[in-house]
């Protein structure tokens, strides 16, 4: 059983050395009497949030990653055995698995049963997995948008980025993105539908840059990377504008935290700044399937993957995520049957 494996707590940039690729021995029967699941991984997901768990944690309520153990992350997978009533053999699922080519999934509760098959099953780790959900309830639940209402997104090429940005657009707002690199704004505004993009790397005012986007101020803001830029969002939000804080990639890496200044124009403004988390809307999936789905097979959607292949290739994949390397979600490949 090919596995990566942690092998050490992270501090600062996380780095491939981090990681190993390993083999060791698992037997692919369940044992009798146990209600586990054993699992062949198809997809694996490339998640920031993997950044914590590759630190150490006292708290009790955390479950950082265990040296010499593989990662753990979210996946598409086919059941080979199983003694859990609710899957049998063949059943494709996605959920929590290990970074190997086999899981035992000792706790079938985080994993889920898939029944659409007519869309690409990597969509599992994506659009209609964590990084899906997590674009449907930010936007439409948290922001709280309305038509002809002025969008912003940061990290917009991303895994949830690309979807809020369609969902936006889809209501009718006025959408614009940024990204790390000449090309994925230009698919920004050329593939994803975008009204505008910009380069946060090439902008030495971030201030002028979102001044020039958004002449009239922005009313939404959907939060990927927190620090400077959320900074600079502060000064051109409208009055009773919202933010959905999504999550603050630009400061997962460092020791301290970088200031922000402008946060007092959460006040002037009356602004509803708004922190989520996905795992909290786990139980409105049906409903977000019944939204989704028809988007995708009606082509009113597109969802971009970037695809590395084999888990060998998985830790550079992973830790791309911090230089900006994918453009769009980043899957790994395991196998495709
Ligand atoms: P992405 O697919 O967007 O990949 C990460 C991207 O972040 C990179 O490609 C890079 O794009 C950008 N990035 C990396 N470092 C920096 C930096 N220092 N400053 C600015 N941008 C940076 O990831 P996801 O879409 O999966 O996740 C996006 C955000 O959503 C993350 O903050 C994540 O933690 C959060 N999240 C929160 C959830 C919740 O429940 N609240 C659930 C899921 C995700 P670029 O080239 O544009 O720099």
């Amino acid at each position: 059983n090919k596995q990566v494996i942690f092998k050490q707590f992270v501090e600062g940039f996380p780095k491939e050395s981090d990681m190993a690729v390993k083999t060791s021995s698992i037997s692919l029967k369940v044992e009798e009497g146990s209600n586990a699941v054993v699992v062949k991984n198809l997809y694996l997901s490339c998640d920031p949030r993997m950044r914590f768990r590759m630190k150490h944690s006292k708290d009790p309520g955390f479950v950082s990653f265990q040296p010499s153990s593989p990662l753990e992350g979210f996946g598409v997978a086919k059941v080979v055995d199983s003694g859990h009533p609710e899957f049998k053999k063949g059943d494709l699922v996605w959920g929590t698995v290990g970074w190997e080519e086999y899981s035992v999934i000792k706790n079938p509760e985080s994993i889920f049963k898939i029944h659409h098959t007519d869309v690409p099953l990597s969509y599992y780790t994506g659009i209609l997995g964590m990084p899906g959900l997590t674009a449907w309830a930010g936007f439409y639940e948290v922001c709280a948008p309305k038509k002809g209402e002025y969008v912003y997104i940061s990290a917009a090429s991303g895994a949830v980025g690309q979807l809020v940005g369609q969902f936006a657009k889809l209501m009718g707002c006025y959408v614009v993105g940024s990204a790390g690199s000449k090309e994925k704004v230009e698919i920004l505004k050329n593939k994803l539908g975008f009204d505008d993009a910009f380069n946060y790397k090439e902008e030495h005012d971030l201030d002028a840059a979102l001044k020039r986007c958004f002449p009239e101020g922005i009313d939404i803001y959907f939060d990927n990377v927190g620090g400077r830029m959320l900074d600079a969002v502060l000064l051109n939000m409208r009055v009773q504008g919202r933010i959905a804080v999504c999550g603050m990639i630009s400061q997962y890496n460092l020791g301290q935290p970088e200031g922000v200044c402008n946060l007092m124009n959460i006040v002037y403004k009356r602004i509803h700044m708004i922190g989520f988390i996905v795992f909290d809307y786990f139980p409105q999936y049906s409903k977000f399937l019944e939204v989704v789905l028809p988007l995708i097979r009606e082509e009113k959607i597109v969802y971009l993957e970037d695809i590395a292949e084999g888990l060998e290739n998985a830790p550079a994949a992973l830790v791309g995520l911090f230089t900006g390397r994918n453009i769009g979600k980043q899957v790994v490949v395991v196998a495709r049957e």
